[in-house]
């Protein structure tokens, strides 16, 4: 079998060197030169990284170069324009170069040792490129973009730079490791916050249970992916790679990649690379991840601040605050207000036969049902004990009367958990402005109070409307 040679582009425009090269060729079996005269040519096969040694000319050859570094060895030719030869041999970094008049030991040597140090070379060219990736990134996210935008830019740099299929930035809260966040994906620069339920992940719970980078090389057939081996059949899946994000100590996320069936798989310099990425990624991902979790702790203390924690309906805090928006609109627009208050029937029986904490299911029962049963305008809110109170915007006192029908047939038929046996009613007292002598809106309350106080006496199970009418001479 013929012995592979050494692969050398050849590039030329003809002349002497032409001469020299190919009488050097000629007596030497063990390379295999292509010559080729176009900037096309050699543009094209040094993207294709076929070779293992280049030869040009300079400047003729520097000069037909298009972009700004050689990824292969390369030996340049300088003869006549001996200055400006030297300059493109300079401006590519050429380490080797010949001077006319050239001698066939000196291409020798310089052959023999371009092509030994073709994998040295090829290294190093990698780690120049992932050494610039890095500090592009580094400088990307110290930079005062928004933290969910530099995590975008992050994925698609890698992905430029690592023939992956999938490469995401996950986000892990802080203790509970059951679900993790897609935060950045450059599949698609709007995805935001989708769910993952790590079962589906072991690989990506390992990882972060251990906080080591974790490869996988064949994902159809490691142990790790045992449980979930039908999940990922169809999807191709060859090589995944989980680089824990880890800041302070603590895991907030990985990165997360895949190959399809047709890559090779991860090779270190790749695994080292994102595992630096990964590191200086924690900064924007711990940014861009405890501002959701302000935002969100700052809707849920909002959220708590205006509800009563028994019942999950408004407490009486957020009740006065919109009683006083709402009375005085329906004053500046004189449109009738009215407000109803309802208090559960011999509600202490409960308490003393099935005890307090029955007694507070019932209650936050009544609450929610009221609650789901009531208008999106109306406020509905705790008033103290077992007593409620609802405001009604833009409601005279027959709206308010049949509201209050409604809810009490509602909390009549309705079967409550915990006394099953039991039958709850409830008494409820009305009162409108300007149907009635209110002057504030604690007046509203106050008759609606008064209201409900001539409904206990009266039996309960019923409703009374303020008896307050408001004089002929107000109005
Ligand atoms: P009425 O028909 O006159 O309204 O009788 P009632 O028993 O419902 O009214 P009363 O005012 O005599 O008693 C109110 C009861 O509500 C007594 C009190 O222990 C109970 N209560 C107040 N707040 C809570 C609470 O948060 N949880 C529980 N379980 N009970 C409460
Ligand atoms: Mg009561
Ligand atoms: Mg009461």
């Amino acid at each position: 079998m013929k012995k592979k040679g050494i692969k050398v582009l050849v590039y030329h425009k003809g002349g002497q060197e032409r001469d020299f090269l190919e009488s050097f060729f000629r007596k030497r079996t063990d390379y295999e030169p292509a010559y080729i005269s176009s900037s096309e040519e050699l543009n094209d096969a040094l993207s294709r990284s076929s070779h293992d040694v280049l030869i040009l000319e300079s400047p003729d050859g520097t000069a037909a170069l298009d972009g700004d570094r050689i990824d292969i060895p390369a030996i340049a030719l300088v003869s006549e324009d001996i200055p400006g030869g030297l300059k493109g041999v300079v401006k590519y970094n050429i380490d080797c170069y010949l001077i006319s008049p050239f001698h066939q030991e000196d291409l020798e040597h310089k052959l023999r040792s371009a092509a030994e140090n073709k994998s040295w070379f090829r290294r190093l060219i990698n780690e120049k490129r992932d050494l610039e990736a890095i500090i592009e990134l580094t400088y990307l996210i110290s930079s005062t973009l928004d933290p969910r935008e530099v995590l975008y830019l992050v994925v698609r740099k890698l992905s430029e730079i690592i023939d992956v299929s999938r490469c995401s930035i996950i986000s892990v809260g802080y203790g509970e490791k059951r679900y993790a966040t897609v935060i950045s994906s450059f599949e698609d620069p709007g995805i935001s916050n989708i769910r993952l339920d790590l079962k589906k992940y072991p690989e990506i719970k390992k990882a972060l249970q251990s906080k080591k980078p974790l490869v996988i090389k064949d994902a159809q057939n490691d142990p790790i992916m045992s449980s979930v081996r039908k999940l990922i059949k169809p999807l191709g899946i060859q090589s995944i790679a989980v680089l824990p994000i880890i800041h302070r100590d603590e895991v907030i996320g990985t990165l997360f990649l895949r190959t399809s069936r047709t890559h090779k798989g991860f090779t270190d310099r790749e695994i080292k690379l994102c595992t630096a990425i990964a590191n200086v990624s924690a900064n924007a991902l711990y940014n861009a991840f405890f501002f959701e979790r302000l935002e969100n702790e700052k809707s849920r203390l909002e959220k708590l601040a205006i509800t009563d924690y028994l019942t999950g309906v408004y407490n009486i805090r957020y009740f006065y605050n919109r009683l006083e928006e709402e009375f005085s609109r329906a004053e500046r627009y004189d449109i009738p207000i009215s407000c109803i208050m309802l208090d559960i029937d011999h509600f202490k029986r409960i308490n003393d036969t099935y005890g307090h904490r029955v007694g507070d299911l019932v209650l936050r029962q009544f609450a929610q049902l009221i609650k789901r049963h009531s208008r999106k305008s109306d406020v509905f809110a705790r008033y103290g004990g077992e007593e409620f109170i609802m405001l009604l915007p833009q409601t005279g006192i027959e709206g308010a009367e049949v509201e209050a029908e409604r809810l009490k047939e509602f909390t009549r038929v309705h079967r409550f958990k915990g006394i099953e046996k039991e039958k709850i009613t409830s008494s409820m007292g009305i009162a409108c402005w300007p149907v009635h002598n209110i002057q504030t809106s604690d007046d509203l309350i106050t008759f609606a109070d008064q209201a409900i106080f001539r409904a206990k006496k009266s039996g309960r199970d019923r409703i009374v409307i303020s008896k307050k009418l408001r004089k002929k001479a107000d109005g």
